[in-house]
């Protein structure tokens, strides 16, 4: 699917329902490069695929790793620890969890096996200091060059076989930067403790503690139980080899659960609570503890191994004081949180967050003033203070997929104003099916949610231009004439005659219909093809003139109507289905235009036909369809008129996206992201 510039969400009002989250991403690449470097097949299930683990992967094939998909297990057969391959180029994308590890691992088997690698990662990968983690490896007679910037990726490591490494003293690294230094240590180190011990010892106070809790937990499954003093001197027992478990389950994302938590404590209120799987309470990753935080501002969370509950509690939730060094990446959503407390909310040690996908502490504060908030950052700390005046606000989000799922929880603001996330698809680092899973959870009021309406004539590419314009927005879609073509299908397959007004309604009120996946099933049969048959276009057309049916149809129209916005095409959508719609379209083309376009489609579909006996049809419909005397084919009195002879699709939906642009009330904001 094409990436979407930009994907407005109406103001959501509440929560419910249930979500199950994807893998985490810390496990997932640690998993990942341990199965890769150990003896033996592993059998990973629930994997999060997402663009930080495609990256680790792409590099474990580059090296000789085996991969084998299995519906949705991965078979990865490791490398016991020996390179086949010597040389290669692996791009890690903005990975961090591949670019360390990797860095590490990589560096010590040059050294002692022979080889050359070259790492190196997008723009900002290049900003994101490894200096730490080279002056660790660098001592111990890793001999890795700068490509770029000394202290950061691009890096090559290379060495000759049959190199000795200084492991009989301390290594030493630095603790109070990134602990994914001494995570990359840690994973890659076990290859290199052959007949001694492997000591790490830690400078500077260690940040994130949990996930080398983490990293200590995971390396236990792979046969290697580290010693720690504290958390300053690591001990890997001589003789330490991984070995895989055969299988490895990976756990849900506990900083992704944290989006979840956080909506649960904002908007679940009044019915059951909003449940998330996949995750729980057990949870190995330290981001779990953010669930005490949400706690801490009013948040009601239950559960149990696998499974979070919440629901609101305080509300207006309270201001905190927290130090976040605990959890880096969850506290991000305390900072949105906090956008609906009653004072003003401080999160302290948080100055990893300047070296992350972005700097997170100046991007937040950026877009958290954007939607009114009152902000101030220093050094290590942020101070959010609420709206007193809610603003209409395009957010960036600097390719950075914390700030797009945090930022979408501004979307429910009592102000009742739309929040436009642009760049949304930079979520798919570690969750790519965020917006469609929040979607599934979070609810707007219909009047909330934008309608745009394209009626017109059969044959005027209503379909086509509606279908292009939902996937560009990222909206819903209605195919009202689907609606009425299958009522007909269904009274044909009951040998209910089309002008049996009562029968059909009563058929179209319980009408069994379901959209998939591109296709559409009635009573749990595919039908997508009988559908579109010029059979099921006159029938559609007949039945559609009975006042019942259209009224058995009308609630099943208005369901469509769902966050975060609707394209709905047919012949009534602006005059009667959706009249409050915020955009109408009025498409027409003329009958000699549609008569050779319609031809051209059966051509295309191999069935033969004359243009002329098209024209006649086609005219024959438009007639009845606007003689009518309910819902009458005409345009609204507020649509905007498109006639499309001589337009290409593209040109159409330019025109209408223009029209489009108008009516938002980004406009401004959006040519500032632009400029
Ligand atoms: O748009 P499509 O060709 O699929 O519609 C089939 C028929 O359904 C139309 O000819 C029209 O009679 C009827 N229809 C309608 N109101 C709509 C959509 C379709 O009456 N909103």
């Amino acid at each position: 699917m094409m990436a979407l510039p930009f994907l407005d969400l109406p103001p959501l009002a509440g929560a419910s329902g249930t979500v199950r989250l994807p893998g985490s991403k810390s496990i997932s690449n640690r998993v990942l490069l341990l199965a890769g470097l150990a003896e033996g097949t592993t059998v990973v299930h629930d994997l999060l695929d997402s663009d930080d683990t495609r990256v680790m992967l792409d590099a474990l094939r580059a090296l000789g790793c085996g991969l084998v998909r299995d519906g949705a297990t991965l078979q990865i057969t490791g490398l016991s620890g020996r390179l086949p391959v010597h040389e290669a180029q692996l791009f890690l994308g903005n990975a961090g969890t591949a670019m360390r590890p990797l860095t590490a691992a990589l560096a010590v088997l040059a050294a002692t096996q022979g080889g050359r690698f070259e790492l190196s990662g997008v723009a900002r990968m290049h900003e994101r200091p490894i200096g730490d983690l080279v002056e660790a490896l660098r001592p111990l007679g890793c001999t890795i060059d700068d490509l770029g910037t000394p202290g950061y990726p691009p890096l090559r490591l290379r060495g000759e076989a049959g190199g000795r490494l200084a492991t009989d003293r301390a290594i030493h690294v630095r603790g109070d930067v990134s602990s994914q230094f001494l995570t990359a240590l840690l994973l890659a180190l076990p290859l290199v403790a052959g007949e001694h011990d492997v000591v790490i010892a830690v400078d500077g106070e260690l940040i994130s503690k949990p996930y080398i809790q983490i990293t200590l937990n995971l390396l236990a499954r792979f046969g290697i139980t580290v010693q720690r003093e504290g958390w300053a001197r690591f001990t890997i027992p001589a003789g330490s080899r991984y070995r895989t478990p055969g299988h490895i389950h990976v756990e849900g994302d506990a900083s992704s659960a944290s989006y979840f938590i956080a909506l649960g404590a904002i908007a679940a209120h009044g019915g059951a609570p909003l449940r998330i799987e996949g995750v729980g309470l057990d949870s190995i990753q330290g981001d779990i503890r953010f669930v005490e935080a949400a706690q801490a501002m009013g948040a009601q969370v239950s559960g149990g191994p696998g499974w979070l509950a919440v629901h609101r509690g305080a509300w207006p939730l309270r201001a905190i004081t927290l130090d976040c060094n605990h959890i880096p990446d969850a506290a991000m959503t305390l900072a949105v949180m906090a956008l609906y407390a009653d004072g003003t909310t401080r999160l302290d040690n948080i100055a990893s967050w300047r070296v992350k996908e972005t700097d997170r502490i100046a991007a937040m504060a950026a877009e958290l003033r954007a939607v009114g908030a009152t902000v101030t950052e220093g050094a290590d700390f942020i101070e959010v203070t609420p709206p007193t005046a809610w603003r209409t606000a395009a957010i960036h989000t600097y390719d950075d997929h914390r700030m797009a799922m945090c930022l979408s929880l501004a979307a429910c603001n009592p102000a009742r104003v739309p929040v436009r996330i642009l760049d949304p698809h930079c979520v798919a680092k570690t969750f790519p099916g965020y917006f469609d899973a929040l979607f599934g959870v979070a609810h707007a009021l219909p009047e909330d949610v934008p309608v745009i309406t394209v009626d017109g004539p059969t044959a005027s590419g209503k379909g086509t231009l509606a279908a292009e314009l939902a996937q560009r927005l990222g909206y819903e879609l209605l195919d009202s004439g689907a609606l009425y073509r299958a009522a007909g299908l269904a009274a044909l397959e009951d040998g209910v005659s089309p002008d049996d007004e009562t029968a059909v309604a009563r058929l179209a009120a319980t009408l069994d219909l379901r959209f998939a996946d591109g296709r559409t099933w009635l009573r749990g049969h595919d039908v997508t093809d009988a559908l579109r048959a010029e059979q099921a276009g006159m029938l559609a057309s007949r039945v559609s003139a009975l006042p019942a049916v259209r009224t058995a149809l009308h609630g099943l129209q208005l369901a469509f109507r769902r966050a975060p916005g609707l394209v709905a095409d047919g012949r009534d959508m602006g005059t009667v289905v959706f009249p409050d719609a915020a955009l109408k379209v009025f498409l027409t083309a003329s009958a000699a235009e549609r008569a050779t376009r319609r031809h051209k489609q059966l051509i295309s579909k191999g069935i033969s036909s004359n243009i002329d006996s098209l024209r006649a049809d086609l005219e024959a419909r438009d007639l009845r369809d606007s003689s009518r005397v309910v819902a009458p084919l005409k345009p609204a009195e507020d649509a905007m008129r498109l006639d499309n002879s001589a337009l290409t699709v593209e040109e159409s939906v330019e025109r209408v996206l223009a029209w489009w642009a108008e009516r938002r009330p980004f406009a401004a904001a959006s040519a500032a992201a632009k400029g």
